[in-house]
């Protein structure tokens, strides 16, 4: 059941600070598709709820300088429609169109999906893998920061009381780069992922130059980037041997939890040296 609470839309960004400065109990409320089900449930109690929608400060996709800014309440669907992702971060449109479904996408938002910061959350790889950094805003003015740093553990991020998740900017990646996102899911239907992995491959034809970069959802805490394969992966001819050690590398220090619904450790351990195969071999075929 629902409990009563106070509803608020401020029309701009200092009435929303201003309402969410009232409190550590006033919760944001962006499209609402993790935050109600929450209240619904009663594992999160917000007296005051500030919906977000109406600040235009938060939204938008466009270029500044070499970023791409993305507004905290993109949807999805804002995500699937846009050329500019589509064009140089495809990945994020992998991850897009496997989201919930389709009245998921139009409600949920980028902003809700990273401060949600579910392990298996369907941005979290591909934001981690494309080092995007975020914007927050608070009532001492902006900062930011990388996305690693905002995530803190399962649910947690580095967000005081009182502040918004406003922008995602994502680095340009370097012209020809290539990228994919693949999950696995228990069921072909809507399902969170089990297991994730994001890839990008910079200078894709050259494999002197050749950057590899992988990160991992549902794995751990936070998503996570491979760190010790993108060294062992750079600039290397990839060989089946290579790819035999990667498959090994990318296990090593893993302990996913044992109490997850979806999938056990040995099931996650497995699948993200597959899934992360199967993505280098798309990207290096073409
Ligand atoms: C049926 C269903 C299917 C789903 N399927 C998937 C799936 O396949 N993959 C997946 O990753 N997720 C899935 N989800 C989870 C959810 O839809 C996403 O996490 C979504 O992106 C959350 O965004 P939202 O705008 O709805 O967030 P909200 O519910 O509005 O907010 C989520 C949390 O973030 C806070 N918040 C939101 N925006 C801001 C902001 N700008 N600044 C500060 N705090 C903020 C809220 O206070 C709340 O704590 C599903 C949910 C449902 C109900």
């Amino acid at each position: 059941m629902l409990r009563p609470f106070d509803y608020y839309r401020p029309a701009d960004m200092d009435e929303a600070l201003a309402l969410l400065g009232q409190g550590p109990e006033a919760a944001v409320l962006a499209g609402g598709t993790d935050l109600l089900v929450k209240m619904r449930r009663d594992s999160r109690r917000s007296p005051l709820v500030v919906d977000i929608k109406g600040l235009e400060e938060c939204r938008g996709i466009g270029w500044e300088n070499e970023h791409l800014s993305v507004g905290a309440l993109t949807t999805f669907n804002d995500l699937l429609g846009s050329g500019e992702i589509r064009e140089h971060f495809p990945l994020l449109i992998d991850a897009a169109r496997v989201m919930g479904c389709c009245e998921i996408r139009q409600r949920a938002t980028l902003g809700g999906n990273v401060v949600n910061a579910s392990p298996g959350a369907e941005s979290g790889s591909p934001l981690a893998v494309l080092q995007a950094r975020v914007i927050v805003r608070g009532p001492q003015g902006s900062r930011q920061m990388p996305i690693e740093d905002f995530w803190q553990g399962v649910g947690k991020t580095a967000l005081f009381p009182g502040e918004l998740l406003t922008h995602v900017l994502i680095p340009r990646l370097p012209p020809g780069s290539r990228s994919a996102y693949l999950r696995r899911s228990r069921v072909r239907g809507m399902d969170l992922a089990s297991v994730n992995v994001a890839v990008v491959v910079i200078n894709p034809q050259v494999s002197k130059n050749r950057q590899i970069r992988v990160a991992m959802g549902a794995v751990a805490p936070m998503p996570l980037r491979a760190r010790k394969v993108e060294a062992m992966l750079r600039g290397q001819e990839i060989t089946p041997e290579l790819l035999a050690g990667m498959r090994e590398k990318i296990q090593e220090g893993l302990t996913p939890r044992v109490t997850s619904l979806r999938a056990s450790p040995e099931y996650k351990k497995e699948m993200v040296a597959v899934l992360t195969e199967m993505a280098l071999q798309r990207l290096l075929k073409r």
